[in-house]
């Protein structure tokens, strides 16, 4: 029995007196956290659609694609780039799923996913501004991606010392940042310079780098592991094992989607992706329900009151026919969904 008043868990007791919704033969769980979306993306994303389109017909899409996810069981989304902090608007609308929002990534002019609108040459007022606007987190492409043309993912796109002002900027007003980084010297860098996570860490193009990895461990850097459902590839396959010896080296790895990016990915893939998370990083079921939970939660700074079935926290709730330990299939499943106490599906 969970209970629930005011959109929190106020006990989780074996019986229940007073009025109940009996959910049946269900397996209940926290809601999922998705820890890296693009509610602006319409999969696969459409560099030119996103920068004609308007804000309203941007927002529409964003709406949608939130109660997409919703409808799913994922009621937290992390939005890791948007445009013209359209996330803040849909955050502030709240009928979705709770967002956490980061605005237009911090990048370099023509640098990857410039198109969002966060190119800069001054870091530090890009920090000021978005600490004003009051995001949630600071997300900065701290080297190139594939979906920019022209960018280059080995490559970095900041310095060393611009990093150090990224983090130290946020960090003094409170805020938590992630750094998407493929290349080894932008991981590198990401990590020197105190990042909170970093996304993708896929060290492409060379052998991984096992000292940063150690040091990733050892500062308890969150790595947002975005591969499912990619196209088998050499290149995969290879990023895949890495991932699991991150695994066995303590990494805590996130599972999230990114969705909005490919086709493949539409915005309620996430518990799709939990059983290719499992299979990669050679980890179990509760680890992969942990990544789409608690880990997850706590990698976007809400560990305190998301990702748990406990007293104190928000009421978002998942529940599933079928036990999902024994087979992660069961998370599409969907039986019904809590939101702050709220039944939505
Ligand atoms: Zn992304």
């Amino acid at each position: 029995m969970v209970f629930i008043e005011d959109g929190r868990i106020v006990s989780v007791t074996p019986d229940a007196p007073g009025p109940v919704t009996d959910l049946g033969d269900v397996t209940l769980l926290p809601g999922l956290v998705d820890a890296h979306s693009h509610l602006a993306f319409r999969p696969p994303l459409d560099i030119e659609q996103l920068t004609t389109d308007d804000d309203e017909a941007l927002l529409k899409r964003m709406r949608t694609h939130a109660q997409q996810a919703l409808r799913a069981g994922i009621t937290t989304v992390r939005d890791l780039g948007d445009r013209n902090y359209l996330g803040l608007t849909l955050r502030a609308e709240q009928d979705g799923p709770e967002l956490l929002v980061s605005g237009p990534p911090i990048t370099t002019p023509g640098g990857h996913c410039w198109f969002l609108g966060g190119a800069t040459t001054d870091v530090r007022a890009a920090v000021r501004e978005r600490v004003e606007r009051q995001v949630d987190v600071i997300k900065v492409m701290a080297t190139g991606g594939s979906v920019t043309p022209g960018s280059s993912m080995q490559e970095s796109q900041f310095t060393l010392d611009e990093l150090r002002v990224i983090v130290d900027t946020a960090h003094d007003a409170g805020i938590r940042v992630t750094a998407h980084a493929h290349g080894a010297q932008g991981i590198a860098d990401a990590v020197r310079a105190g990042v909170d996570g970093i996304e993708h860490c896929t060290f492409i193009g060379a052998e991984p780098d096992w000292t940063t990895v150690a040091a990733i461990a050892e500062a308890g850097i969150f790595v947002g592991v975005t591969v499912g459902r990619t196209p088998p590839s050499p290149r995969a396959d290879a990023i895949r094992a890495m991932y699991a010896r991150m695994h066995r080296d303590g990494v805590r790895l996130v599972c999230s989607s990114d969705a909005g990016i490919t086709a493949r990915k539409p915005h309620d893939v996430l518990p799709l992706v939990v059983p290719e998370f499992v299979s990669f990083t050679e980890s179990t079921p509760t680890a992969g329900l942990k990544a789409v939970t608690s880990l997850a939660a706590q990698s976007c700074g809400v560990g305190h009151r998301k990702g748990r079935i406990a007293p104190g926290y928000d009421a978002d709730l998942l529940a599933v026919s079928g036990n999902p330990v024994a087979d992660l299939q069961a998370l599409t499943g969907v039986h019904a969904v809590f939101r702050a106490g709220q039944r939505i599906r």
